[in-house]
């Protein structure tokens, strides 16, 4: 897409924003009973957390996957995680229902370059005149010159199927990026947002506390928990260890870095709020060394040599799948496993893939 293409297509996508908003306002206040704090879910809109913090749902594949959160500080907002493309009008409807125009937003902090989290950083910050895109060193690049990031992509999907997902990633000038190098502090307004290098999901990977609240939006690096999951309040929270930089060892001591903060809540892309989670830790960890058993017995079952990895991937998904539905199960889980599929199918074929690559290269 061609420039003047690229910003007629933000300009629909904000005519389409403000129906959105329309929509929005005329939603009903439901509110949400958690352990740690109350919030307030809009209909089909915004999560009010707490201090300023919010999230809404990009709408990404399926209600409830992903979500985009924001911080909003004296006025001054900043969004961690994109979404794609497509999540820019929900993003200035969001904005729109806070009483804030686009030129408000100081900062977009991606927790790391994966598209479901990254993908809608360069029509952000094409609508965002005032913002700078924080990000880890190791994606900077790729936000600048993404021709490789989406041709790593479309080596996956397929062409077509990427550029449906996902749409032309629009580079960002350089000067306009910063870099979240480990313990650089982000000012939002007088509102310090630490970030920490959290390898293990990814190396281009961050998580952000935010030192007023004492929440921490941990990406991917402390696991997944779909609402559909939650029993009695109670999350299903599991590892994420999609392609193709998964470490184990890496994620665990990332892990326990964000525990060492001490944190009141974790804000998970997939998906919102976790309270206390201190408390979802040690089953988050033995998941973790599940899924690493289950990758190193099907290592063993193929001996040594040279394994292919989509041949140990086609080792690992079945336990893989069986593992996470006894879990759920376990958990207190009602859904029938045809459900269950249908909401960990993803999850359990790109875990499998990243375990594969992780134990092939092994
Ligand atoms: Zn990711």
């Amino acid at each position: 897409m061609r420039s003047d293409e690229a910003d007629r297509e933000v300009i629909r996508l904000c005519r389409h924003a403000s129906r959105i908003v329309a929509v929005a306002k005329r939603g009903i206040d439901t509110p949400i009973d958690l352990p740690l704090i109350t919030c307030r879910l809009m209909k089909n809109e915004l999560i009010t957390y707490t201090q300023g913090i919010h999230a809404f749902d990009t709408g990404y594949l399926r209600p409830q996957l992903a979500a985009v959160h924001l911080i909003v500080h004296n006025r001054r907002a900043a969004f961690i995680d994109t979404g794609t493309y497509a999540t820019l009008p929900h993003a200035l409807a969001v904005l729109d229902s806070l009483g804030l125009t686009p030129d408000a937003v100081d900062y977009v902090m991606l927790t790391h370059i994966h598209l479901d989290h990254a993908g809608g950083a360069g029509v952000m910050m094409g609508a965002f005149p005032n913002a700078q895109l924080v990000v880890h060193p190791r994606g900077a690049r790729h936000m600048s010159e993404p021709s490789k990031l989406m041709a790593g992509v479309e080596a996956v999907y397929g062409k077509q199927r990427a550029r449906q997902l996902y749409g032309e990633l629009r580079p960002i000038a350089a000067e306009r990026i910063v870099e979240a190098h480990e313990g650089a502090v982000i000012n939002l307004a007088g509102r310090e947002l630490l970030c920490l290098d959290t390898p293990g999901h990814a190396r281009h990977h961050i998580a952000i506390f935010d030192t007023q609240s004492k929440g921490v939006f941990t990406g991917d690096t402390f696991g997944i928990a779909y609402r559909e999951l939650h029993v009695g309040g109670r999350p299903f929270l599991f590892p994420t260890t999609t392609p193709s930089q998964f470490d184990p060892a890496a994620l665990r001591s990332s892990i326990g870095r964000i525990l060492a903060l001490q944190p009141k809540a974790a804000y998970l892309t997939h998906f919102g709020l976790l309270p206390e989670p201190q408390r979802h830790a040690a089953a988050l960890m033995q998941r973790l060394d599940a899924f690493v058993n289950i990758a190193e017995d099907a290592a063993r079952k193929v001996g040594d040599g040279n394994t292919a990895a989509d041949e140990l991937q086609a080792l690992i998904a079945p336990p893989l799948r069986a593992f996470l539905i006894a879990e759920a199960r376990a958990h207190g889980v009602s859904l029938s496993d045809d459900e269950l599929d249908t909401l960990l199918g993803m999850d359990v074929d790109l875990n499998a893939q990243g375990l594969a690559l992780w134990a092939a290269a092994g």
